[in-house]
């Protein structure tokens, strides 16, 4: 069941069915555009790729220069085409669902019977629409880690390999920080597991409030996070790995009524020229392995790391 914002005639539906008005399409006609809307919808998930077939298949129908979808809680928005001075909006919902509102706007006043006909459109769209809202959901739960609510691996994965990419092409500074919770096991076996979990997130919660917006933070395995610091060069990314390393130290949990504390260990490494995926990471997991040899609750960054073995 769609609800609309404005509830049209139907008899109004029923005579533009019946005849050509006004250059409107006629019942057989208007039943063909049902049809292959409904036909070209079925063959995408993608939300954008929706909105774009639906908006061009209704221009057979009725002129529309733009098309803004909006669904708040998502966080989602879609504007296509040109926004113009006339506006119809509808909100599409169901007993059980916010499915978001659609704003078509042209230059030209929008007719009775062509706001009848955008509702029918709109109706045809409603399961479709549902359905890849869902699949985007799935999509993203598959990329979150269920306890922290971060990116989990599968996420890191696909995000580093198109950051490395980035910024090599943009030739901007990127670094990475490898970072593991200090005698994790000991503190699950002390205090355990579900006060370990929430050991988990109260770091978690320390890291995010340390970094900027634009930093993306994953949990890689167990007691393991990445952080991906744009635009960043390794001086830059020692004192934000330290910032981080203080906050975590610093910050008390409270588990059975009595303070915490936990500390982490933090590796870094900047991108290079001619780094890979693989060599960025294993220079971060060689200095986080030296972090940890030489008393843990420390940062390491990669050059040290390498100034002291080739010193050796
Ligand atoms: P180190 O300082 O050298 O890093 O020692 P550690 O004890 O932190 O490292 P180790 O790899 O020995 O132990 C990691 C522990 O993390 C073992 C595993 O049971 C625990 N762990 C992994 N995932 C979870 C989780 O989701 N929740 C909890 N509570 N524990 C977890
Ligand atoms: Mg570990
Ligand atoms: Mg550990």
């Amino acid at each position: 069941m769609v609800t609309l914002a404005s509830s049209r005639n139907e008899a109004d539906i029923k005579r533009m069915q019946e005849h050509r008005v006004n250059g409107f399409p006629g019942e057989n006609e208007l039943k063909d555009l049902q049809f292959k809307l409904a036909n070209n919808l079925q063959s995408t998930l993608d939300i954008q790729t929706a909105l774009e077939l639906f908006f061009n298949n209704i221009q057979d129908a009725v002129k529309v220069s733009g098309l803004t979808y909006l669904h708040p809680t998502e966080d989602l928005e879609v504007c296509l085409g040109r926004q113009c001075q006339h506006q119809a909006q509808y909100k599409i919902a169901s007993s059980k669902s916010q499915l978001g509102t659609i704003l078509f706007t042209r230059g030209k006043r929008f007719l009775e019977g062509e706001l009848a006909l955008l509702e029918m459109f709109i109706s045809v769209l409603f399961y479709p629409l549902r359905n890849a809202l869902l699949y985007r959901e799935a999509l993203e739960n598959s990329m979150r880690d269920t306890l922290t609510g971060i990116g989990n691996r599968a996420a890191m994965e696909l995000s580093y390999a198109r950051e490395i990419k980035l910024a090599h092409r943009h030739e901007q500074p990127l670094s990475l920080l490898l970072i593991d919770i200090d005698h994790f096991k000991q503190i699950n076996d002390n205090l355990g597991h579900t006060n370990g979990d929430k050991v988990l997130k109260h770091v978690v919660h320390c890291i995010r409030e340390s970094l900027r917006e634009t930093d993306q933070i994953f949990r890689f395995g167990g007691e393991e996070f990445v952080v991906l610091l744009h635009g960043t060069d390794q001086e830059s990314g020692r004192l934000t790995a330290e910032r981080i390393r203080m906050k975590v130290a610093m910050t008390p949990i409270f588990i059975r009524d009595e303070e915490q504390f936990c500390s982490i260990s933090l590796g870094i490494s900047q991108l290079l020229q001619t780094d890979t995926t693989d060599s960025l990471f294993e220079r971060a997991d060689k200095a986080l392995y030296q972090a940890k040899r030489t008393g843990r609750n420390k940062v390491v960054t990669a050059s040290l790391t390498q100034q002291e073995s080739s010193a050796s």
